[in-house]
């Protein structure tokens, strides 16, 4: 388990924690006002990977039930901490591996970072196997940068429309990362691009669906991606601070 996990204690107080959270909703309806969007198409998922349980309780009194981790091992830790009861739901936005599909499937009701058929298929086998279903998005790499996770743009129609053989994949939307760094006009860029590609997959009904979700805005960057149509922002340090370097 990580120290995170070890040191249970905040490290942004509770209190700090309902403010952001408040700040975030009040920049989410602000940047929906000025793209003459209703706030309920989109949702805040906070992202809660590196902090203790007690930074998700405090996010959940503001409401908050559904979190975003990018790590397997991480995400089941903290499931099995916070009980079922309290109703809180975690989402996946990492890279999955195919050994940890069965903990990802036990666990997490959504599943973000969807790019390649092998990881479809193990997925959907073992969701037959649990007679229950998974909401996934397709993770795209639309900033070229080759440490990022994802499809290229590319290949995203013909990925997509193979989607459709997995009957407990539920097929949702597509996500991505945009390049890091000041330069609006590029960050724009890939979320201009992630809109086009959806909207392709939408009008064509690829897989059977609608493609309604478009996962796309960090801290940095979310009210940008919502003038471009993003219906989920992946909100993490903006809620809950920063977080200690990445190790391993
Ligand atoms: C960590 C992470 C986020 C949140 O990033 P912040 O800049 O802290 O808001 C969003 N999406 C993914 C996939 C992440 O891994």
């Amino acid at each position: 388990m990580s120290e995170s996990m070890a040191d249970r204690t905040p490290r942004v107080p509770a209190e700090v924690i309902a403010a952001n959270i408040a700040g975030i909703r009040q920049r989410i309806a602000a940047a929906c006002e000025r793209a003459g969007r209703d706030t309920s198409e989109v949702r805040l998922l906070p992202v809660s990977k590196t902090q203790p349980v007690e930074a998700l309780l405090a996010a959940h009194a503001s409401g908050i039930d559904r979190f975003g981790e990018n790590r397997v091992q991480e995400m089941v830790a903290k499931a099995e901490l916070l009980h079922p009861e309290l109703g809180i739901e975690f989402a996946l936005i990492g890279p999955l591996q195919s050994n940890k599909a069965g903990r990802a499937v036990e666990w997490a009701v959504e599943f973000q970072a969807l790019d390649s058929l092998s990881l479809a298929a193990n997925l959907d086998r073992r969701l037959q196997a649990r007679g229950r279903s998974l909401d996934v998005l397709v993770e795209v790499n639309t900033s070229g940068e080759t440490t990022k996770h994802g499809l290229a743009p590319a290949e995203v129609l013909s990925f997509a429309a193979q989607l459709g053989a997995f009957d407990s994949l539920n097929v949702r939307g597509l996500m991505t990362i945009a390049l890091p760094g000041p330069d609006q006009g590029m960050v724009a860029a890939c979320f201009e691009m992630l809109r086009a590609l959806r909207n392709r997959l939408r009008d064509d009904q690829v897989a059977g669906s609608d493609w309604p979700e478009l996962s796309m805005g960090m801290s940095g960057d979310f009210e940008l991606a919502i003038e471009h149509g993003a219906t989920c922002v992946r909100v993490g340090t903006a809620i809950f601070g920063g977080r200690p370097p990445v190790a391993g």
